[in-house]
């Protein structure tokens, strides 16, 4: 289990990313990358090996008010850049801490339904999942309730939405995540050292908390849906 950070605001997203990645260097990893909303279109850019790495491969001109990185360690498919996160299925693109437990069947079901898996990460899997349910419910509050019944195992998401492109979703279970609040501008990241750039307050997410970040707004939900306070 490595390092999320997820940010939307004013500011360009792409240093303050690299950044917060940096920051959660301490834990280990293998991998490392970042998806940018660039032109209205995901830009998904990752690289095996140190953050540095990815940092010579990001186009110095990039720029996005959006985005979410992540640094790995591999626990289901080679350290790779295939294997590396962001994941994107369909409308779907994250990144994840964590282990799904039954990936494997839920890789052979989705593909029966006609999903073609590019890597061998469990991740991967957990992306067609929120995107075939998403296909029926369009809720993504929903959603993500909903996939706490299917996905096993442990799992921090940062979720971009190709329909909501000023949004990130996030949703945990054994894996932590932690909300940064700042002025038009909010973190989601794995660990406070990945948000002390940004801001000193912080909310810190229980199992099955969906929440819903926007650059001035934070909204929080229950498993049953239910809007709640943090
Ligand atoms: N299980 C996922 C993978 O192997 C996530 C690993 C992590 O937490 O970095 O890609």
């Amino acid at each position: 289990m490595c390092g999320i950070v997820g940010y939307v605001g004013k500011k360009n997203a792409v240093p303050i990313l690299l950044d917060g990645l940096k920051q959660l260097e301490y834990r280990g990893y293998d991998s490392a990358g970042i998806a940018i909303i660039d032109n209205n279109q995901i830009d998904i850019i990752k690289e095996k090996g140190k953050i540095v790495n990815l940092e010579n491969i990001i186009d110095k001109d990039l720029y996005s008010n959006i985005g979410i990185g992540h640094t790995r360690w591999a626990t289901h498919g080679v350290p790779s850049n295939t294997n590396a996160h962001p994941h994107n299925v369909g409308k779907i693109t994250l990144v994840h801490n964590g282990i799904i437990e039954n990936y494997d069947e839920l890789k052979k079901e989705l593909t029966k339904k006609g999903y073609v898996f590019k890597s061998g990460t469990d991740t991967e899997v957990a992306a067609a999942v929120i995107d075939d349910v998403y296909n029926k419910e369009k809720d993504m509050i929903k959603v993500l309730n909903k996939i706490t019944h299917i996905l096993k195992g442990s799992y921090a998401f940062n979720i971009i939405n190709d329909d909501y492109k000023d949004i990130i979703f996030g949703i945990r279970k054994d894996s932590p995540l932690i909300v940064g609040i700042g002025e038009n501008e909010n973190v989601l990241a794995s660990d406070i050292p990945a948000i002390v750039h940004i801001t000193n307050k912080y909310v810190v997410l229980d199992n099955y908390d969906v929440v819903y970040l926007t650059k001035d707004n934070v909204k929080y939900y229950n498993r049953a849906g239910k809007e709640i306070k943090k």
